[in-house]
C-alpha cells in the first residue's frame, strides 16, 4: 500500500490528489496557510462509490465477530498514530494538546464500544414469530426479522471535533459497525489531520482482511463535492455534523433525489438554561461561575454551548459578566467561523434592545474575548422575527441573558423556542407548578434535559440522546452520540418460512450467539425448541 503522505485523498487504500480547485489548510493560531490541497470531483465520487459497492458484497459475508475484531484493530491503529496526528491537529484547529488527547481517547473508546455492541449482537433487534400451521382460518407462517446493513454511507464531519466527529468519528463508527462502506467528505478545516485517520483505517482493513473499498476519504472545499456525493444513487444515507445551513442544504438535495434518502444531520443549538427563582436566590454565584466556564469552554465552539440564559431580573447577569471577563480567550477553529461570530455580534450590537455586559466586537477575531449580552423578556418576545434572530446560534464564546419579570414570562420564552440539543434547568423545588409547566414545554423541544448542571460535555453511552427536534437535528428520535447511533444506518429484512440453515445465525433456532430476541412477543435469549414448520 502506498503510504506516502504527499497527496491528500484516498480511495480504497490508494492515496491520490483531487483534480479540482485548490484550498488551503490554515493554522488559526499563527493565522497562516500551512498546505495546499486539491478538491476531489465527481469523477472521484464515482470511483469511490464503485469501490464501495464492490466492497459491500464482501462486507456482507463478514460475521459479527469479524466486524468487531476489525473495529478493535481500527481503534488500535488510531492510537498507534496519535503521536503523529495530535501536533498536526493542534496546528490545524488551534485546540490544545490535552483536549486532543482526550478526544483521541473518546474516538477510540466509541469505536471499541461499537465493537462490543456488534459482538454482543442484540443491536440486530432480532424478532421471531413462530409458525402455527393449525391457525384458523389460515395457517400462520414463520416470520423472522433483523437489522442488516444499508449500503454505502456518506459522512460529513464537523470542524470542532476533528477526531470524535471527524473522519472516523461517531457517524463513521456507527456506519462501519452496521457493516456499511463509508465515503467521508473531509472537512476543509483539518485536511492534514484527516489523512492520518484514512491511513489508520487502511491499515486496519488490510490487517483484518476486509475489502479496501470499505473506506474512501474525499477532500474538498466548497459545496460541490458534498452535493455530488449526496446525489450519487449508490449512497443510501448521510451522517452530517455541522451548521444548520449545511445540514439543511444536504437534506434538501437528498429529498430531491429520484430515490430520496435520509440525512441524519446534527446541527446548531442554543441550549437554553433556565434558572428557577429559588435556585437563583440560593446559589447565583455558583451558577454564574459554572456558566462562565461552560460558555468559554473550547472557545464556545461546542454544539452544546449555553447560548441563552433565562431567569428573573437579578444580579446574575453582572456576576456572569464578571466571571466571563476573567476567562482566558481561546482560539477559533478557522477564519470563517471567527468572521461568522463577529458578524453575529455586530448584528446584536446594532440592535438597541440588546445590551452588551462584556466582550463585543474583537480586534483579534481568531482569539475573541467572551461576550455576554442581555435583553428584557418583553423585547425578546416582542415579535416572531426577533425571537428567530435572538434564537440563532452564535458559534463561539457568547451568550444572551433574557431577564424576566415573572416565571410566566420564563415559560413564554420556553414556549417561543424551537428544537434544541439540550436544555438545562437549575431548580431546588421539584414540586413547583412552574417547574412542571417548564418541563412540559421543554420535553417536545429538546433532545437532552439536564438538572443543576451545565450542558457542555456529552457522555458517550447507550442512553445518550444527542439530537433533538429540528433545527437541532433532522430526526428527533436519532442520536449521533452513543451506540444507539447504529440504528440510523441499518435496513431490515423479514425472512418468511426460511430453512433454518439458510437464516442468518442471529435468527436460527438454536441462537448460537445467545442474543436477546423477541420471540412470539416476549424477549428471550433461549433457543427455540420446536422445529420450524
Ligand atoms: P459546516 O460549515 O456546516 O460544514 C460541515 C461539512 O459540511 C463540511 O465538510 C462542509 O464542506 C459541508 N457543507 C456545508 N454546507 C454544505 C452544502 N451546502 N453543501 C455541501 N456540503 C456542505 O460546519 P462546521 O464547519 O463544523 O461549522 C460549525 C457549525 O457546526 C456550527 O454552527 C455548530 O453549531 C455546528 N456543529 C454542530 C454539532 C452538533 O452536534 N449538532 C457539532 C459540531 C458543530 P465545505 O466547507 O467544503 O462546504
Amino acid at each position: 500500500m502506498n503510504t506516502v503522505f504527499d497527496t491528500h485523498s484516498m480511495i480504497a487504500g490508494q492515496w491520490f490528489e483531487g483534480s479540482g480547485d485548490s484550498f488551503e489548510s490554515w493554522d488559526p493560531s499563527l493565522n497562516k496557510a500551512i498546505a495546499n490541497i486539491k478538491s476531489c470531483t465527481l469523477l472521484d465520487v464515482n470511483a469511490a462509490l464503485s469501490a464501495a459497492v464492490e466492497a459491500k458484497t464482501l462486507l456482507d459475508t463478514k460475521t459479527s465477530a469479524e466486524i468487531a475484531e476489525f473495529l478493535n484493530v481500527l481503534a488500535d491503529e488510531i492510537e498507534a498514530l496519535k503521536g503523529a496526528f495530535i501536533p498536526v491537529a493542534m496546528a490545524e484547529t488551534g485546540l490544545p494538546e490535552a483536549r486532543l488527547q482526550g478526544e483521541t481517547g473518546r474516538t477510540c473508546g466509541q469505536i471499541r464500544a461499537f465493537a462490543a455492541l456488534v459482538a454482543e449482537g442484540s443491536w440486530r433487534q432480532a424478532s421471531i414469530d413462530t409458525a402455527d400451521p393449525n391457525r384458523q382460518p389460515v395457517p400462520k407462517p414463520d416470520v423472522r426479522a433483523m437489522n442488516i446493513s444499508l449500503g454505502p454511507i456518506a459522512v460529513f464531519g464537523a470542524s470542532n471535533f476533528p477526531f470524535a466527529f471527524g473522519t472516523l468519528g461517531g457517524d463513521s463508527a456507527a456506519a462501519l459497525a452496521a457493516g456499511n462502506p463509508i465515503i467521508v467528505k473531509g472537512h476543509p478545516s483539518h485536511p492534514l489531520t484527516s489523512r492520518y485517520f484514512a491511513q489508520a483505517i487502511a491499515n486496519a482493513l488490510q490487517k483484518a482482511d476486509f475489502p479496501m473499498g470499505t473506506f474512501s476519504l474525499l477532500q474538498g472545499c466548497g459545496t460541490e463535492l458534498g452535493s455530488e456525493l449526496v446525489k450519487h444513487p449508490e449512497i443510501k444515507a448521510v451522517g452530517f455534523t455541522g451548521s444548520l445551513g449545511g445540514g439543511r442544504a444536504l437534506m434538501d438535495i437528498a429529498a430531491k433525489r429520484a430515490e430520496p434518502i435520509p440525512v441524519y444531520a446534527e446541527m446548531g443549538s442554543i441550549n437554553p438554561v433556565f434558572i428557577m427563582p429559588e435556585a437563583l436566590d440560593s446559589r447565583s454565584d455558583a451558577i454564574a461561575q459554572g456558566l462562565a466556564g461552560s460558555i468559554a469552554m473550547g472557545c464556545g465552539q461546542f454544539c452544546t454551548s449555553p447560548g441563552l440564559i433565562v431567569c428573573l431580573n437579578s444580579e446574575l447577569p453582572k456576576l456572569l459578566a464578571h466571571y466571563l471577563s476573567e476567562q482566558t480567550p481561546g482560539v477559533m477553529l478557522n477564519p470563517g467561523i471567527a468572521d461568522a461570530m463577529q458578524s453575529a455580534l455586530a448584528s446584536r450590537q446594532n440592535n438597541s434592545r440588546v445590551e452588551f455586559l462584556t466582550g463585543g466586537l474583537s480586534d483579534t477575531p481568531l482569539t475573541p474575548k467572551a461576550s455576554l449580552m442581555q435583553i428584557n423578556a418583553a423585547d425578546f418576545l416582542a415579535s416572531g422575527q426577533s425571537i428567530a434572530e435572538y434564537s440563532e446560534e452564535i458559534f463561539g464564546p457568547a451568550s444572551l441573558v433574557v431577564n424576566c419579570e415573572s416565571t410566566e414570562q420564563m415559560l413564554a420564552v420556553a414556549k417561543s423556542l424551537s428544537g434544541n440539543l439540550t436544555a438545562t434547568i437549575h431548580a431546588d423545588d421539584y414540586q413547583s407548578q412552574s417547574l412542571s409547566a417548564l418541563l412540559s414545554l421543554l420535553k417536545p423541544r429538546t433532545g437532552r434535559i439536564l438538572f443543576n448542571g451545565f450542558p457542555t460535555g456529552v457522555e458517550v453511552c447507550q442512553s445518550m440522546q444527542h439530537g433533538g427536534p429540528y433545527p437541532a437535528s433532522s430526526f428527533a428520535h436519532a442520536t449521533s452520540v452513543g451506540t444507539a447511533a447504529i440504528s440510523r444506518f441499518v435496513s431490515r429484512n423479514a425472512y418468511q418460512n426460511w430453512p433454518d440453515e439458510l437464516l442468518p445465525v442471529e435468527l436460527q433456532n438454536d441462537n448460537p450467539m445467545g442474543i436477546l430476541r423477541m420471540i412470539d412477543n416476549h424477549y428471550s435469549r433461549t433457543a427455540i425448541a420446536i422445529e420450524k414448520a
